[in-house]
């Protein structure tokens, strides 16, 4: 068993979509911490086919999520993830997708929430047209491992987790839509990328606070002000990471991990207003 002050303990996961098998192995690997899926209602909190709409931010959501769970499960530790998925906040072409996991220990007053922005999303929709074929759809967005959600032209959802073209066909009537099926039992990219976030999960609560020993120590915030290369004033660029703890007051500060220590001029107001 890992030495952690977790080892061994149970945290409830809010999960309707088996994501269990994506984050109970990083979890038990690094901390020995046992993970428990509890059923709860969590299309509640907003569902991918557009028949709820998500209240607050995604961090937000994954944090009730996860305090239901606690509820529901009667365990003072608790775990959920959340997905959000739409036209890519950063680059001009495609959909991307954001993860978000919070974990909450509630006998510490812990609260973290960790996302992560990716580019490889299958996320998309395709209108079924006269003659049109819809082949190239299919095989842009991983069909039949990854699942379809097929919508009537008022946008009634007439099915989900669509996964074979015996079911797929006759539902594949022109002005119906075809959107991809973003539940990660039914989303093998998503569930990839949710193994990735546990593992960062993992790896964050492997990471003890200095100054208190709680468990999550890592990065909260950015301290912005690189210096310009050619007239070494503060640009937007960062400069140094800050750490901090859940718990306790205590920060540190550290060089950037890529070693970066000074701004293209093109970034500067002063050498490029
Ligand atoms: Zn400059
Ligand atoms: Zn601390």
């Amino acid at each position: 068993m890992p030495d952690h002050p977790y080892s061994g303990l149970r945290v409830s996961l809010a999960t309707q979509h088996g994501k269990a098998r994506a984050l109970a192995p990083p979890l038990a690997r690094r901390l020995g911490l046992i993970v428990e899926p509890v059923a709860i209602a969590t299309d509640a909190f907003g569902t991918f086919t557009g028949t709820t709409l998500r209240a607050g931010t995604a961090a937000e959501a994954a944090l009730a999520k996860a305090r239901a769970g606690m509820a529901a499960s009667g365990l003072d530790l608790g775990l959920a993830s959340e997905g959000s998925f739409g036209p890519h906040p950063w680059l001009p072409f495609g959909a991307g997708g954001v993860e978000t996991l919070a974990f909450v220990d509630a006998p510490r007053g812990l609260e973290l929430t960790l996302s992560a922005v990716s580019r490889r999303t299958n996320f998309a929709q395709h209108e079924v047209t006269d003659g049109g074929d819809i082949a190239p759809f299919l095989t842009r967005i991983g069909f039949p491992s990854h699942a379809l959600v097929v919508k009537g032209p008022d946008g009634a959802v007439l099915a989900t987790g669509v996964q074979d073209m015996a079911t797929l066909s006759p539902l594949a009537w022109p002005g119906n839509r075809l959107e991809t099926d973003m539940r990660a039992h039914m989303n093998p990219t998503r569930m990839a990328a949710i193994r990735a976030l546990a593992g960062r999960l993992a790896a964050r609560l492997g990471t003890r606070c200095p100054a208190c020993g709680a468990p999550g120590w890592g990065q909260v915030d950015l301290l912005r002000g690189l210096p310009c290369s050619s007239c070494n004033q503060p640009t937007q660029g960062v400069l140094a990471i800050i750490d901090g703890c859940g718990v306790c007051a205590h920060r540190g500060k550290r060089p950037r991990p890529d070693g970066v220590t000074a701004a293209s001029p093109a970034s500067c107001d002063w050498c490029n207003p």
